[in-house]
């Protein structure tokens, strides 16, 4: 039987190459996708199984022709993995304009464009997209104004192609990740930051790539199948308990 696959953007580190792991180790081909050349040819080199596409999410010429290479190889595509993503936190009114552009154009457009390529093929196979936002995009607060607007978007577009793709058995969901120490993290979770977090978070403590992997493909399975327009916050019980983001 041919392998189902995957398409797994931000998959050079983080949580997107713990979702590449992951998916490669139940049995997908997954197309890694990143704009970080060098990062995602290192990770690239220690997997079997993987076809690494270097491109920009929020290019749209660049996306087309990704798709494209990425059936070409696999001929079917099975899941699409919306993860890739860019942090900025700050409050709006020290916001610039192209700040705010550049964290829309990956975190929103980049969703937009990604799933608009893939859709036709997701629709042949009745298959699934996870986009992957954010507890900043449920909860608001003073720092995040592009970055959980972006979130929150990415959450109500998702509800969007539930609706629309239900039709040909393709599913949309978000997984909603609470704080984990990547690199998207270190760079904006100051010390003071860390430490709300760490008590406001009922398991007190930031989450594992690894754990944000496994809800996520958990939705992209046959396990989740009946389950659509969704967002499952991976937070450590965070967005439960009412306390503001830090
Ligand atoms: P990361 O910075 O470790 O990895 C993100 C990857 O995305 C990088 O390899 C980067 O090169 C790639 N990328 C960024 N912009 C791109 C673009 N335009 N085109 C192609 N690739 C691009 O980040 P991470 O923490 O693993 O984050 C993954 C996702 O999880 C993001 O959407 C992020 O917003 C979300 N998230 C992360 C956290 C956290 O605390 N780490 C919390 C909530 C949500």
């Amino acid at each position: 039987m041919t392998p189902k696959t995957a398409i797994v953007t931000g998959a050079a580190r983080g949580i997107g190459l713990a979702t590449t792991r992951l998916l490669l180790a139940e049995g997908r081909r997954v197309a890694m996708i990143d704009r970080d050349a060098e990062a995602l040819t290192a990770a690239a080199q220690e997997l079997d199984g993987v076809l690494p596409v270097i491109c920009d999410v929020s290019d749209p010429d660049q996306v087309a022709a990704m798709a494209e290479s990425v059936m070409t190889e696999f001929g079917r595509i099975d899941a699409l993995v919306n993860n890739a993503g860019v942090a900025d936190f700050r409050p709006m009114g020290e916001t610039d304009f192209a700040t705010w552009r550049s964290v829309m154009a990956t975190n929103l457009d980049g969703v937009f464009l990604t799933s608009q390529a893939v859709i036709p093929h997701l629709k042949a196979v009745g298959g699934a997209i996870v986009n992957v936002a954010s507890i900043s995009g449920l909860r608001a607060s003073t720092l995040r104004a592009a970055y959980g607007t972006s979130k929150a978007a990415v959450i109500h577009l998702t509800r969007q192609q539930a609706a629309e793709l239900g039709e040909w058995g393709v599913r949309a969901n978000v997984v909603a990740p609470g704080p984990v120490d990547t690199k998207l993290a270190l760079a904006v979770h100051t010390p003071a930051i860390r430490a709300a977090y760490h008590d406001a978070i009922p398991l007190n403590r930031y989450g594992q790539e690894t754990e944000i992997a496994e809800v996520i493909s958990f939705l992209c399975s046959d396990k989740a199948s009946y389950v659509t327009g969704q967002t499952i916050a991976s937070d450590g019980g965070f967005d439960s308990t009412g306390v503001g983001l830090p």
